[in-house]
């Protein structure tokens, strides 16, 4: 729903607005609802690029506290009109637009720490807060969150908590949903809950669980407490190369099943060790480049980096030593910086997709496969990035050249949409999970009921039941 500018129900609504949090906080200008109708989803920033207009809020608020947004909820019921939670905006699956209109809810103003608990070691924030502020802070205390994603300096808590977030050390200190104890959350109907103050329990289903992953839909979660921990004494890396990238898969699956726990595991393909990795490191080599780490206690580190060399050379990994290794973390972010970042005018997309390690690398072949031979102008590329003692992710990505990319903005859209139908299902019919960390949003919505099945019937009842009206952030998650 948009209203018109020259409706008197949009005064009517921006004086409701205007009484919660304030004249300053309720913008209503193009330049600003242009900067919320755009995120890290690559149809909207090729639209806008062919001159083509993008769906835009009414209103876009800057609430202060949880009460705020629950009077938001009660206007935004009355009228019927979509409330959508915005973060940083980066998302890359367009999980924060508008696509509907309505009030776009800006977290950034409810940035605060409000309690770094060193007896619990945990910390609690409001959810606007940006990954890297937070980070900064509890690390003036001695401690570290381990929460380090590529996008920590333009991401926000909240962002990280509404797609199941995974940062550089997840492969032993968790994804953002391992992290979390507790919650305060917004309910669609202007409920203002708390979940229970400890994470494990044996007090009926984890409440949590609900709103971690749901993307906005079911409500905003304003604040929240993670855990934290002490910044280790030691983290140490170290890369090999191997010729192929089945004997590399097989070399980090036993690292994997041996519990060694490293803090990184990422596993490079031919193509992408000789393309990204040579350009971000400057490491000129062919293979399959793999790349891990270890952190705590010194010694700990160096015995359980014994232990893994151990395993890489019962592989016949090439052992690049830890100056192979540090190139990696030493780039970790460089590898998103403009200039080694795929940007328009080339068509690009993540296939984020996570599978058992009985199944990751036929799922990266029949990605693979329908890629190269369906669209034998695009290039595939892949890496490893988060594992687990079961399986991993794999970051897939399919880039087109700008000469192969429709100058028409609807052509170039139905390739785009195309590629990823294509690929998603090849996943999918492998054993793979759509997906790891990136969530699903706008972009792939229409999967979920594939991949629930009739399972997909409880989500909805959720939703129905939760938000009868369905104001929170309509169209995405496929609800
Ligand atoms: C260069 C780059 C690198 C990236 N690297 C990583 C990475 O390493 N790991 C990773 O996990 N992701 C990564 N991403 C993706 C992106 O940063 C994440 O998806 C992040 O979680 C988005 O956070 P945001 O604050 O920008 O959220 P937004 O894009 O603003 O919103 C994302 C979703 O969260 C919802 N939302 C936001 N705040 C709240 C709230 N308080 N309550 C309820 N719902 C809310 C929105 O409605 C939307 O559905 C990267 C993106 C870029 C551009």
């Amino acid at each position: 729903m948009n209203v018109s500018t020259e409706d008197y129900m949009f005064q009517m609504i921006r004086t409701e607005l205007i009484d919660i949090v304030g004249k300053e906080y309720v913008n209503t200008r193009y330049a600003d609802k242009f900067a919320h109708s755009i995120d890290y989803y690559w149809i909207p920033e090729m639209w806008h690029d062919r001159g083509k207009e993008l769906k835009q809020a009414d209103f876009v608020v800057y609430p202060g506290s949880a009460k705020d947004i629950s009077r938001i909820m009660m206007i935004a019921n009355q009228y019927k009109m979509p409330v959508i939670p915005w973060g940083g905006g980066s998302g890359s699956q367009g999980g924060a637009l508008p696509v509907f209109g309505g009030i776009v809810v800006d977290m950034k103003r409810m940035n605060k720490v409000l309690e770094i608990d060193e007896k619990t070691l945990s910390v609690t924030c409001e959810t606007g807060i940006i990954a890297l502020h937070l980070e900064w802070a509890v690390n003036k205390k001695g401690f570290s969150t381990m929460h380090l994603p590529a996008s920590i300096a333009c991401a926000t808590i909240g962002g990280f908590l509404a797609h199941r977030g995974t940062g550089v050390l997840s492969t032993k200190w968790g994804k953002f949903e391992e992290m979390v104890m507790s919650l305060e959350v917004v309910t669609p109907n202007g409920d203002i809950i708390q979940t229970p103050p400890v994470p494990r329990h044996a007090s009926g289903p984890d409440l949590n669980s609900i709103f971690v992953g749901s993307e906005g839909t079911l409500g905003i979660v304003t604040k929240v407490t993670i855990k934290i921990h002490p910044i280790p004494e030691a983290r140490k890396f170290r890369a090999y190369l191997f010729s192929d990238l089945k004997v590399a898969m097989e070399a980090g699956a036993e690292l994997m099943r041996s519990r060694l726990r490293p803090c990184a595991v990422r596993l490079y393909d031919e193509e992408e060790t000789v393309h990204h990795v040579k350009n971000v490191t400057g490491l000129d080599r062919k293979g399959a480049y793999l790349v891990f780490g270890f952190d705590g206690r010194e010694q700990i580190v160096d015995l359980t980096m014994g232990y893994a060399m151990d395993i890489m050379k019962k592989y016949h990994g090439e052992d690049l030593g830890s100056k192979g290794g540090d190139l990696w973390w030493d780039n970790k972010y460089k590898f998103f910086y403009p200039g080694y970042m795929f940007t328009l005018p080339k068509a690009f997309g993540t296939l984020d997709t996570v599978a058992t390690f009985s199944n990751i690398l036929n799922v990266y072949t029949a990605m693979k496969k329908v890629v190269n031979e369906e669209y034998p102008q695009a290039r595939f590329i892949g890496h490893f990035s988060h594992w687990y003692e079961w399986g991993c992710m794999l970051y897939a990505r399919f880039i087109f050249e700008e000469d192969a990319v429709p100058k028409d903005a609807v052509e170039a859209a139905e390739l785009y949409n195309s590629v990823w139908d294509k690929a998603i299902r090849a996943a999918i019919a492998n054993g793979g999970v759509i997906n790891e960390h990136h969530g699903v949003g706008l972009k792939l919505g229409r999967y979920m009921k594939d991949m629930y099945g009739n399972g997909f019937k409880i989500l909805q009842g959720l939703k129905k039941e939760m938000d009868p009206n369905n104001i929170m952030n309509p169209g995405k998650l496929g609800l």
